[in-house]
């Protein structure tokens, strides 16, 4: 009986995988099933510019159809709501629908985690997806007109982002590059526009090379960045935001970029999580079950040191060539023949808006233009990847 393999998600790892199996497995070899709330896939690693309103949201789209063989992958538009994997093996999508399987991947990304953090949810932007930062370009412009027309009201101009993590310190840096733009346009002064960067942890870029996060903080201050480090947030409201320190500072615009967490419906699935991650064994597999795996920022994968990676695109696309290759030879020999997943660090890599990055491979350290270059290599090869050379030359030229 041809096995029928069901994927949820078509970020990083979903549409990694199902686009190997296409590739690797002939017709009617196998019945694939890809789910995905959107009909199209983003490029989650450039989200931050459209926030900021420097790139149009359409450029980081690519509609699925132009990636999907219809003959070899049937692609559902739906939003999973369930997923029963230890009793009837069966995921529900909000139309209704009931998918079975015999091989299951999860791959349906993070959400954000706010800590419980009063007023977040209810008050701050999150950086998260095409709808979410479609919103944020358009509340700053928003802010911007607003301003004009009430000038006793400098908090209008004030833009707080929240986390100084890699998410925070890529949107700043283009934020800062619109800004100007911004102030031509509405015939503000600069001087009165200040970007805040609040990071709970002693330095901004927790854990990564010092001397990085330093040029970076200089790159970001010469940009007009201020930042407050060592300086938890503690609440937000539609004012503004408290830090634990006391200080209450007014901004028309809070940006949460404090963390991720996995996605709700991981927490469903009766197994142990940690936010809403699953630490999967070394096949990628949910732990007690033979053919549920999970990849991406859904799973969690330790280090040689017994510390978990953290969720990145490149272990989600890493997960998923390693999965295809188990599915395929599942599909071919009838067993399962599994081969442990090893992450292959290739480095990091970060952009500080319009001609600035940072970026360490292996040993190498690198800023400014040799980083960006870097960085647009890395994500043309991932272009070339899903959709090859075509795909390369459409979307190919993110980068400022
Ligand atoms: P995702 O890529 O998030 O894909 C999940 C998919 O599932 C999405 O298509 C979503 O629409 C879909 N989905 C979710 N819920 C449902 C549901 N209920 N039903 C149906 N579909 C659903 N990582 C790097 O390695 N390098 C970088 O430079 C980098 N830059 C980043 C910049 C920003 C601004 C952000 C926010 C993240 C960045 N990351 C980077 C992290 C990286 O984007 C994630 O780790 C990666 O996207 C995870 O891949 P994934 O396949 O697990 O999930
Ligand atoms: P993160 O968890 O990496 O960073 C969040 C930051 O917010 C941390 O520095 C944390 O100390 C801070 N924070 C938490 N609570 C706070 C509070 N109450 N007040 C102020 N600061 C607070 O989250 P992220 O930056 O969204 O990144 C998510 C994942 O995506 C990570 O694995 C990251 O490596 C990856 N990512 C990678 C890149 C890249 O490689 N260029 C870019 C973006 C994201």
């Amino acid at each position: 009986m041809t096995p029928k393999i069901l994927i949820l998600g078509a970020g990083y790892g979903g549409l990694t995988t199902a686009l190997r199996l296409q590739k690797e497995l002939h017709y009617n070899e196998a019945d694939i099933t890809l789910v995905n709330k959107h009909d199209y896939h983003y490029i989650t690693t450039h989200l931050h510019q459209p926030a900021a309103g420097t790139v149009d949201p359409r450029r980081i789209k690519i509609d699925l159809d132009e990636l999907i063989d219809k003959d070899r992958i049937n692609f559902i538009k739906a939003e999973v709501v369930a997923i029963d994997i230890q009793n009837e093996r069966k995921v529900t999508l909000d139309n209704g629908q009931g998918l079975t399987y015999d091989i299951l991947v999860i791959a349906l990304g993070s959400e954000v985690e706010t800590f419980g953090i009063e007023g977040l949810k209810e008050h701050a932007f999150t950086i998260r997806s095409i709808n979410s930062v479609q919103l944020i370009r358009e509340h700053i412009e928003y802010m911007f007109a607003k301003y004009k027309n009430e000038p006793g009201h400098p908090e209008y101009l004030t833009f707080i982002v929240g986390g100084a993590g890699f998410t925070g310190i890529e949107f700043v840096g283009e934020l800062a590059d619109r800004i100007p733009e911004l102030c031509e346009q509405f015939e503000v002064n600069p001087k009165k526009v200040r970007i805040i960067n609040i990071e709970a942890a002693p330095s901004a870029l927790p854990g990564f090379d010092p001397q990085l996060v330093d040029y970076a903080i200089e790159v970001l201050k010469n940009k007009g960045v201020e930042f407050k480090i060592n300086t938890p947030i503690k609440a937000c409201t539609e004012e503004g935001v408290t830090l634990a320190d006391g200080e209450e500072i007014k901004a028309g615009t809070v940006v949460w970029t404090g963390g991720v967490r996995g996605n709700k419906l991981i927490e469903m699935l009766g197994i142990e999580t940690m936010r809403a991650r699953i630490k999967v064994d070394e096949f990628l597999r949910a732990p007690g079950y033979q053919d549920v795996f999970i990849i991406g920022d859904n799973s969690i994968v330790f280090n040689e040191e017994g510390r978990p990676y953290p969720p990145t695109a490149q272990i989600a696309v890493q997960q998923g060539e390693h999965l295809a290759k188990q599915i395929t030879s599942y599909v071919r020999n009838g067993k399962m023949d599994l081969k442990p997943f090893k992450f292959n660090l290739r480095g990091t890599v970060a952009s500080l808006g319009k001609g600035e990055a940072i970026g360490k491979v292996g040993n190498r350290k690198m800023t400014g233009y040799t980083a960006l270059i870097m960085k647009q290599l890395i994500d043309n090869r991932y272009l070339y990847s899903i959709g090859g050379l075509p795909l390369v030359i459409k979307k190919g030229k993110l980068l400022g």
